[in-house]
């Protein structure tokens, strides 16, 4: 388990992705040159706004929008939050309704978002998931009401993968008469979604989920859909998000959104593959005689065409899962218990709780999540390590 040159395998994706080196160096260059204001009128003002605008076109392309849908912002939590608030109080002021419909698995930036605005007078409906992480479309069906103003669900969990009925439920709530938002931070770029086949009408990504940079985002807003601003100020975003744009930030997340989507095909492949090689090669560990007396199972949906390509959560029954992740640490080995967002916290994973695992249980999962970079041989030093791991914990 020593690992004296320290050299990371990163199986942590899900966090955060490494950027793409030809982001990095788009948004070095415009910091550099290019640090125009863009509301400014002379030429590198220009400049910064053709950067922005091209941007958006980028962007809009990913997702068969229009450019004149895609809204920048800091990040995944600020969508969220503008989507939810933005809509639920444009609908409260003309009077259509106060009840939204959310899943229960969403990340905190959904789910505390809801508790500020069910703090605010708005009814909420969580949907409890199945074991493998799925919303019902059924009871989505019935949670809809006359009084309902949004429904909001994730397009793919963080925690285990689930790539949850986005279309079927964009169907039901426009035939209901309700908004669709998704939650697309961790699907986005990972797998194809368009916004007008599903009929999304509000949609959350985030730059770093996907080779930008950190603190970069959009929220894509469909067309005639008015809600309202959640950052006040100046008339940047054609007055709908206030504040100076963040030039470089935008731009490298664009530079990484065009590279990401023109891999996205290949990636889906190889990272899917080498998601199944180590998931046979994990749940194969308990047939060693040293670690017969072990069961190890998988967090989330076995279907592979269901589940995020690089998402893998296992339950080490009866070890600590903080334990292995200092152990696989100390091995150079960079993986999650639960989301990322709640590391640190000692709360076990709600995602875990809501698909039946005990306290324990949940205590007992570790998430690696691959990407492009990661190799065969990576997967397996990482075997061995978490061999060697369970024999030292057992
Ligand atoms: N939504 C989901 C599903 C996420 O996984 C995350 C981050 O992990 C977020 C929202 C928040 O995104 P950001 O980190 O850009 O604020």
């Amino acid at each position: 388990m020593e690992n004296s040159k320290k050299k990371t395998i990163y199986l942590d994706y899900a966090a955060t992705s490494p950027m793409y080196p030809e982001a990095a160096d788009e948004m070095y260059r415009i910091l550099k040159e290019q640090y125009g204001n863009p509301s400014a009128v002379y030429d590198m003002a220009t400049y910064a706004r053709e950067a922005i605008n091209s941007a958006r076109r980028t962007i809009a392309k990913t997702l068969n929008a229009e450019m004149d849908n895609i809204f920048f912002t800091s990040g995944g939590t600020e969508s969220d939050n503008w989507a939810l608030i933005g809509a639920a109080e444009a609908a409260a002021r003309s009077g259509k309704g106060n009840h939204i419909v959310t899943s229960s698995i969403e990340h905190p930036a959904i789910l505390n978002t809801c508790r500020y605005l069910e703090q605010r007078g708005f009814r909420i409906t969580y949907l409890p998931v199945d074991s493998e992480g799925f919303i019902d479309l059924s009871q989505l069906k019935r949670a809809i009401d006359s009084e309902t103003v949004l429904v909001s669900i994730m397009a793919a969990n963080n925690e285990i993968g689930t790539i949850e009925p986005i279309r079927e439920a964009a169907e039901i709530c426009h035939q209901k008469g309700a908004l669709f938002h998704t939650d697309a931070v961790q699907a986005y770029l990972h797998i194809p979604i368009d916004v007008k086949d599903y009929g999304i009408d509000l949609l959350s990504a985030s730059g770093h989920k996907f080779g930008g940079p950190k603190g970069t985002g959009f929220l894509y807003i469909r067309r005639n859909l008015e809600i309202d601003s959640l950052i006040h100020g100046g008339a940047q975003e054609r007055k709908h998000r206030a504040g100076t744009e963040n030039t470089a930030g935008i731009a490298g997340m664009a530079r990484a959104a065009e590279k990401a989507y023109s891999e996205m095909s290949e990636n889906e492949k190889k990272i899917s593959a080498l998601k199944e090689y180590m998931l046979g090669k994990v749940l194969k560990l308990s047939s060693i005689p040293e670690l017969s007396h072990r069961e190890i199972t998988l967090n989330g949906t076995p279907d592979r065409i269901k589940r995020l390509p690089g998402n893998l959560n296992f339950c080490f029954k009866g070890l600590s899962g903080e334990s292995i992740l200092i152990l696989l640490d100390m091995a150079g080995i960079a993986a999650s218990a639960g989301s990322a967002c709640s590391s640190g916290s000692v709360e076990p994973s709600h995602v875990l709780q809501q698909i039946g695992l005990s306290k324990k249980d949940a205590d007992s999962s570790v998430r690696f999540t691959l990407g492009s970079g990661t190799t065969e041989a990576e997967i397996d030093y990482t075997i061995k390590t978490l061999e060697n791991i369970m024999k030292k914990l057992s």
